[in-house]
């Protein structure tokens, strides 16, 4: 059966997508730790990230380090942190979060509130700052 993510990649569960090629897909976390909280996933569908084949890891971190640079140029923030848990999602994915303090990329603090509107445009800002 297809992951949440992999349906999410497929556009049959909607998301707020940032970016896609033919092997990742970029979009908002949809609870996010802070403004600009971006999940990178690979479409192969692999539980755990230390699982997937070498290269799709090594080119999908090349693929976060392009939304990472576009996420900096939307988002104020001091660096874009990267986290790997995968205890909710059985999909591979990184987090990308922009980084004002250490406390920014806490899991267990209260997650930040958007509304559709401001998810539809930041992720729209954020697609269009990709180079
Ligand atoms: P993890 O598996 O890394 O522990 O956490 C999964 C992350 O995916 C969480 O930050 C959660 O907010 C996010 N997430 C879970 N389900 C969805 C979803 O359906 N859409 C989006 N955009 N994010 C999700």
């Amino acid at each position: 059966m297809a992951t949440i993510f992999s349906k999410i990649a497929a556009g049959e569960i909607p998301s707020y997508k940032v970016a896609e090629d033919n092997r990742y897909f970029a979009f908002l976390d949809i609870n996010p730790l802070v403004k600009g909280h971006v999940l990178v996933i690979p479409k192969q569908e692999v539980d755990y990230i230390f699982d997937v084949d070498d290269k799709t890891l090594a080119d999908m971190m090349v693929f976060a380090k392009r939304i990472a640079k576009a996420i900096e140029r939307v988002v104020p923030c001091k660096r874009i942190g990267v986290a790997v848990l995968g205890l909710e999602v059985p999909h591979a994915h990184i987090h990308l979060v922009p980084l004002n303090s250490e406390a920014d990329i806490s899991f267990q603090k209260p997650r930040a509130k958007l509304s559709p509107d401001e998810f539809s445009e930041l992720a729209k800002q954020i697609s269009e700052a990709i180079v």
